[in-house]
């Protein structure tokens, strides 16, 4: 893990006293004009970036509250990664994928939750238990390989989420059959970036925003009162954006094959695996972004409507149009976005056509 680093803007000086002394009358006519200087407090800018769960992050928030706020991030992300990582022996993932895990942290228990709802939901787009075919293709130890038919064939019969053991109660797991293993990866970040949200809120912070990795959530608006614009990041990485998102107080995360993928005889092999084929999902999509309140929501979402494709995609916000909205970049260059983007979503680069709930 690389070391973590602060950078705060709007840093004191030594000359501080000096010039607050010559500054006294004026700001003392400032003050009366104005009210109050909440607002050069309030707009006060500091920002941390981390390495963790394989990811460059970004966190910024404002206001006097920001430093204090942004330490406890720190702390928060290093300890769900501690939690989630799949390949750390200390893992709590780790443990209930060797079967050693005692009682669920909150965390995780919320996850699982979280990540069984989605399943059925998503007819089963969204699956946990692909993590024995994500390690057959080598993309838990980025030793890239292409499976047989016969070993996915064999790996896709573990890869059944009905056969996790969820016991409520006494928040245990178990699995019904030997060799399945679980992994948050499809929403891991999106959970994060909620996290960090509620410690904003927790800590009085009013306005922020945190990008992991190309998946944002932000908190109020900017401070200026104006809306937040997050782009959607082009397959090819380009300096052009697919996008730009006009939003306040939303997850905007995306998921795209582009992310993580292998090349091997001219064939690219993508991360993220349709559980009916046990291979990287072909659905006709470059990406997905999802938009919502609800971080971790989106962050599942965008996997399963990838996996899911443009009609399927379409279908599904149509029954769940009240929680998310959605744009998706069809392979054929399109930008397919659902109608509550309306005056929000703008592309320089591709025609956007907009998906009525009707
Ligand atoms: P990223 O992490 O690159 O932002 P995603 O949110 O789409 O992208 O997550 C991809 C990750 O989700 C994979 O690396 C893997 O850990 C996991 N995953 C892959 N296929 C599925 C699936 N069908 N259901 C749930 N999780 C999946
Ligand atoms: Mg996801």
């Amino acid at each position: 893990m690389k070391e973590n680093k602060i950078r705060l803007k709007f840093k004191g000086s030594k000359h501080h006293r000096l010039l607050a002394f010559l500054l006294i009358i004026p700001m003392a006519f400032a003050l009366s004009a104005c009210g109050s200087s909440t607002s050069e407090k309030d707009s006060k800018e500091s920002t941390i970036e981390l390495y963790n769960m394989d990811t460059h992050m970004t966190v910024t928030a404002y206001g006097e509250n920001a430093d204090k706020a942004l330490e406890k991030v720190r702390e928060e992300v290093n300890r769900i990664d501690k939690l989630l990582s799949t390949g750390l022996e200390e893992s709590e993932v780790y443990k209930i994928n060797s079967g050693a895990a005692d009682a669920l942290s909150e965390d995780t228990y919320k996850l699982l939750d979280k990540s069984l709802q989605l399943y059925k939901d998503t007819d089963g787009a969204f699956n946990i238990a692909v993590y024995p075919i994500m390690e057959a293709w080598g993309f838990t130890t980025k030793n890239y390989k292409v499976p047989d038919d016969e070993t996915i064939a064999r790996l896709l019969t573990l890869a059944t989420p009905d056969d996790i053991l969820f016991n409520r109660d006494e928040h245990k797991i178990a699995f019904a059959k030997e060799g399945m293993k679980i992994d948050f990866g499809g929403i891991a970040k999106g959970y994060t970036s909620a996290r960090i949200m509620e410690i904003f809120k927790e800590c009085g912070v009013k306005s922020g925003k945190v990008n992991l990795g190309g998946n944002v959530q932000t908190l109020g608006t900017k401070t200026d009162g104006s809306k937040w614009r997050i782009a959607i990041q082009s397959p090819d990485k380009g300096d052009e954006y697919a996008g730009v998102l006009e939003v306040a107080d939303k997850a905007i995360i995306t998921s795209g094959g582009y992310e993580r993928f292998f090349e091997e005889n001219g064939v690219t092999y993508h991360h993220i695996i349709d559980p009916k084929t046990g291979k990287p999902a072909k659905s006709g999509l470059q990406s997905v972004t999802i938009v919502s309140d609800d971080g971790t929501l989106a962050d599942g979402l965008s996997t399963s409507l990838f996996i899911m494709g443009k009609d399927k995609s379409v279908e599904f916000w149509k029954k769940h149009k009240d929680e998310f909205q959605f744009v998706l970049l069809t392979d054929d260059n399109k930008l397919v976005a659902s109608e509550g983007l309306k005056g929000s979503l703008t592309s320089d680069r591709y025609e956007v056509e907009f998906v009525s709930a009707k």
